[in-house]
């Protein structure tokens, strides 16, 4: 999304030279939907999250992609214990308050500034605390129990919210940094994937290559050519370095984000771009271009970087990498050939009476899924997050059907659940181009590391123009993890790009949904 969302920006603006190299076989990241017998599902984003000042709202409302006369089914939700007894609807209730009320006080550690009681860091421990103190005022050890586990059932959900194996691994000064947009989440009748052809219909489809993996980027070609071409000492004056650009502005255009030539002689192109960023695709092809946005996942920066760039990236930019997390969350889907749900039941909550064993996770892993919900009579979802999804990655889609089916009739507490007629789990972090499912700010993190991720880089102290720019959820400071996030911080790279070219007002909305924002205010909308 964020490299479409550059590309949107920089043609909005007359540029059009640029190349984005996306090393898959097809667009959209984690974007992505595929067909099972009879529905078409999302393994990635499936939930526009807010509707005020989203632009991917904005955007699928201009094309028709939000249906808002929908009127959304009531979520009922059962919560059901391993042997198949279901809690009281109170119960769930009184625990949903007071959890949600314990997730809003770590939430206001970052908007108020309070010091957290000693050794409590992270969101898990202080969640903890509070259900303890919650807990102990209750007289019997039955009651105790059961609402200890709709806590911990809630817990395992708010890991797949927050893209991380626990809690516990959640900075709690930082969680209020996620900022919600308002308006409820929005889900597009279509499915997400609907969002990609708006946002590829003004790209020329030559401007993307697709197989085009990157294995290097060269980001201060200009001088280690001079000095290795030349034979020269290394000369690190800014004289020298303004020159190489001058000499570089007049022979390219000046925009020119994501390619300049490409070529299969790079001997012989060396020397002529000898002043632009050198990008090497693993297929061998080269590619010299004025400047590059980089938005590739935080997993595979993770893995990646120490490699990737050259010359290295600046400490201060792989401590943050290293600091952040990008956990995995992954989804599995059962489709039925018929309904067998009690129609109202929207969830089923899964109250486990153990958490998972990490030292055992052949036979405990499927512990850490918290809940299947319907998505339709004959769809349903389940989310499992960090060790156990991805233990659950080494699995076939057969295996966590078999240990589903067990599941489902378990706490359903009804032999006759049949088998699905197809299982889909998603694999994101096994995914050679994400390495993980989404950002959040661990232990020890924060925002500013997803500043200092999104910094920049210029050759020297005197370019006006960065050549090396960072973009992607990751480096979004409030909406990291979300498609927003990594649309708005495609727009921020590319505007960077643009900045002292175009002095000129700068168009940053498509045409249509100018003044969308204003009125959409108006319509009564809910997820
Ligand atoms: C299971 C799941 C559910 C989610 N649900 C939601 C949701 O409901 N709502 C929401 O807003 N967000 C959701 N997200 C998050 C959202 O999908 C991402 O935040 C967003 O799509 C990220 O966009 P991006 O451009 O930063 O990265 P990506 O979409 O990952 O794009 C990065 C691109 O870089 C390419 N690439 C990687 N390495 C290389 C290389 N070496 N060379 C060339 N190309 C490379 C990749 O193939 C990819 O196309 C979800 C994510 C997951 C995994």
């Amino acid at each position: 999304m964020a490299g479409l969302a550059a590309a949107n920006h920089l043609i909005k603006n007359g540029v059009d030279d640029f190349k984005i190299l996306e090393a898959r076989k097809r667009i959209g990241g984690r974007i992505v939907a595929i067909p099972l017998k009879n529905h078409v599902v999302e393994l990635g984003a499936n939930w526009i999250h807010g509707v005020l000042g989203n632009p991917i709202f904005e955007i699928a409302m201009a094309n028709g992609l939000v249906n808002i006369i929908n009127t959304p089914k009531p979520h009922k939700v059962i919560a059901a214990t391993e042997d198949g007894k279901q809690v009281p609807f109170a119960i769930l209730h009184e625990i949903y308050e007071a959890y949600v009320c314990f997730l809003r006080r770590c939430e206001e550690y970052f908007l108020c500034q309070y010091l957290p009681p000693p050794d409590v860091h992270s969101v898990g421990e202080h969640i903890n605390l509070e259900v303890a103190i919650y807990l102990e005022r209750l007289p019997s050890s039955e009651e105790k129990k059961l609402r200890r586990l709709i806590f911990e059932c809630l817990l395992k959900r708010e890991t797949c919210i927050s893209g991380c194996h626990s809690m516990d691994e959640i900075d709690l000064l930082e969680l209020g940094s996620y900022a919600e947009l308002q308006g409820g989440n929005i889900m597009l009748p279509s499915g997400y994937s609907s969002i990609l052809e708006p946002m590829t219909k003004k790209i020329a489809p030559d401007k993307i290559l697709t197989g085009y993996s990157v294995i290097k980027i060269n980001w201060n070609n200009g001088n280690q050519h001079r000095n290795s071409d030349d034979g020269e000492e290394s000369d690190d004056s800014d004289e020298t370095v303004i020159e190489d650009i001058t000499k570089s502005s007049s022979s390219y255009k000046s925009i020119n984000p994501c390619e300049g030539i490409s070529s299969n002689e790079p001997h012989k192109q060396k020397k002529k771009h000898s002043n632009c960023v050198e990008i090497t695709c693993e297929n061998g092809e080269i590619f010299y271009a004025n400047h590059v946005i980089c938005t590739m996942p935080l997993g595979i920066l993770k893995e990646e970087a120490s490699k990737l760039f050259e010359p290295a990236l600046p400490n201060y930019k792989m401590e943050s990498i290293d600091r952040l997390l990008f956990g995995t969350v992954d989804k599995i889907y059962l489709e039925y050939e018929r309904p067998f749900l009690n129609p109202d039941i929207t969830e089923i909550m899964l109250l486990w009476d153990s958490p998972p064993n990490k030292d055992d996770l052949e036979n405990t892993w499927f512990r850490k899924i918290y809940s299947f919900s319907k998505v339709t009579e004959t769809l349903l979802l389940g989310w499992i997050s960090g060790k156990e999804a991805e233990y659950m990655e080494t699995l076939s889609n057969e295996q966590v059907s078999i240990t589903c089916t067990k599941i489902l009739r378990q706490f359903l507490h009804d032999p006759f659940v049949p088998e699905p007629q197809k299982c889909v789990c998603t694999s994101w972090r096994k995914q050679k181009y994400t390495r993980g499912s989404y950002t959040a700010i661990a232990v020890g993190a924060s925002q500013s590391d997803i500043e200092a991720l999104a910094q920049p880089l210029y050759k020297s102290v005197h370019d006006k123009k960065p050549v090396l720019l960072f973009a992607g959820e990751h480096t979004h400071s409030n909406f990291y993890s979300t498609v927003h996030g990594a649309y708005l911080s495609g727009r921020t790279a590319a505007q960077h790009i643009l900045a002292s070219d175009q002095p000129q007002e700068v168009v940053l909305d498509c045409p249509d949904t100018t003044d969308l924002s204003s009125w959409i205010q108006g319509i009564h909308l809910e997820g």
